[in-house]
Formats: structure tokens, sequence, C-alpha cells
């Protein structure tokens, strides 16, 4: 493997458990709110990223890279709506998605086919992330001015259950 490849690969590692910070900071201020449902969420959101971050480490490992984890940024978005953090969120997955695909060009270009198979898991993933901060920005849309519907939206939110990622290695 090249050293570019190994080096996004590392720095991937940060930037997952980036987001996973992200979303715990997104999960505090929706409990600030009393919105325990989407604080449920993004808790739970925060676990996948923590997985993801996982899964990068244990791939480096797995193939005898050297693993260097470096200072996690701080999550500095500003949120005044409930709609505020849906929106950073939304973006930010869209960011990762931008990531992956740089890896995977950089994987391709090398003739790395064993990285870009492990990052095949992660371009489907990223397609389903952006599917789900699209749909939570537009059902809050349709129903989050009604305290009505905000509140069967947080209760839903609330139902989410921890499930561990489909990719093992
Ligand atoms: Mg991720």
């Amino acid at each position: 493997m090249n050293d570019k490849i190994a080096k996004l690969l590392n720095e991937q590692i940060n930037k997952e458990f980036y987001s996973a910070y992200l979303y715990l900071d997104i999960a505090n201020f929706y409990d600030s709110l009393d919105l325990d449902g989407y604080a449920n969420y993004y808790t739970i959101q925060a676990q996948e990223e923590r997985d993801h971050a996982l899964l990068f480490m244990k791939y480096m490992q797995n193939n005898g890279l050297k693993v260097t984890f470096e200072a996690i940024g701080k999550p500095d978005k500003e949120f005044n709506s409930v709609l505020d953090p849906l929106l950073v969120a939304a973006e930010h997955e869209r960011y990762v998605t931008s990531l992956i695909n740089d890896i995977y060009h950089a994987a391709h270009e090398g003739k790395d086919y064993r990285t870009m198979k492990f990052l095949d898991w992660f371009v489907d993933e990223q397609m389903e992330e952006e599917d789900n901060a699209d749909s939570m920005v537009s059902r809050y849309k349709l129903f989050g001015s009604d305290p009505k519907g905000l509140y069967s939206l947080d209760q839903e939110y609330g139902q989410r259950i921890y499930t561990a990622p489909s990719l093992v290695l």
C-alpha cells in the first residue's frame, strides 16, 4: 500500500471520531431542549461513527500499518433552532462522502484493489447516511412546526436502538 493511501486511512480515523464528537454535541443540544428522542438518535449516531473509526483502525492493523492518533477537533457549530443541527448533520455527511471518495480515488490510482473493496461498504453506508440525514431535515420541515408533530417525531427517534455495523474485519 502506498504512503498516500495509508495517510488518508489514518486521517479518516480522526475524521470519524470527530463525527462522533459532533453528533454528541448535537445530542447535548437536543437534551438541553428536552427533546430526548432526538438526543437518543444522535447519541446512537455517535456510536456508529466510533464504529467507523474502529473499522478504519482495524483495517490498518490488519495490513500492518502504523496507526497514529491526532487531536480531535472541537465541535464548534452553533445551534439556535431545532432545525440547525439537522442541517449541519446533512452537510457533514456530504463532506464525509467526499472524504471516502477521495480515499477511493487514491486507491484506484494506486491499483489498491483491497482498499477499494474495503471502502465499498463505506460508499454504501454514506448513501444511507445522506438519505437519513436529508429525511430528518424534510420530516422536520413537514411536521416539526406543529407541537404534536414535533412530539411524535421525537417519540419516533427515541425508538432508535444501536446495532453493530454489518462489516466485520
Ligand atoms: Mg462515518
